[in-house]
């Protein structure tokens, strides 16, 4: 069987590579969690990683030249302190990824069209971003942050062209086929988003 790692998920930045010493510490069938990271890296095939979500943006890198895998979870924390850039920057240092070579995918998440925030949010997205409007939606009195085009944006500036990030669009807070914090409170499920390195 094969070994699934995840991440404790704790809405930081730190990402950690997957090596032979952490996949060492793993008992077959089940998946063991980094403790206070919120992505992973990996250039072990078979080594899986595994992360969850209900309503946050999980975002997926591949570079399928270098044969290296990334995966991070991005709520609005993370997603405002840039997980999606140190993500890239983490297949680079371990694995000597280039970032024109990665493709990238943002899974389905709380969308535009659904993701309120408050004045706090705001706030902060305007001191971290410069072009923070660009990431906002306001209307009839609300606003609502645009946490796909966010990690889009971040995946560029780290080097990745555009037509190379894929963006479903489907949110998980109207789009019921996922499950959502947002629409369903604290008892919600989660949806899994696992990706491998074929052996
Ligand atoms: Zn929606």
């Amino acid at each position: 069987m094969g070994r699934v790692i995840t991440a404790q998920q704790v809405h930081g930045t730190d990402v950690v590579a997957v090596d032979d010493a952490l996949s060492a510490t793993v008992t077959d069938g089940n998946p063991t969690c980094v403790p206070n990271a919120d992505g992973l890296v990996t250039n072990r095939p078979g080594t899986a990683l595994m992360a969850l979500s209900a309503d946050c943006p999980l975002v997926l890198v591949y570079d399928p030249a270098g044969g290296a895998l990334g995966l991070a979870h991005a709520g609005w924390r993370g997603t405002l302190a840039g997980i999606a850039e140190r993500l890239v920057a983490c297949l680079t240092s371990n694995y000597g990824s280039a970032a024109e070579q990665m493709v990238a995918t943002i899974c389905p998440s709380a969308g535009p069209c659904c993701y309120e925030v408050g004045a706090e949010v705001v706030d902060m997205a305007a001191e971290r971003w410069p072009e923070a409007e660009r990431f906002l939606v306001r209307c009839d009195g609300r606003i609502l942050l645009d946490l796909w085009s966010a990690n889009a944006a971040q995946l560029q500036m780290a080097g990745l062209s555009p037509e190379r990030i894929e963006t479903p669009g489907l949110c998980s807070i109207c789009d019921h086929r996922f499950h959502s914090y947002r629409r369903t409170g604290a008892t919600t499920g989660h949806s899994g988003l696992m990706a491998a390195l074929t052996p």
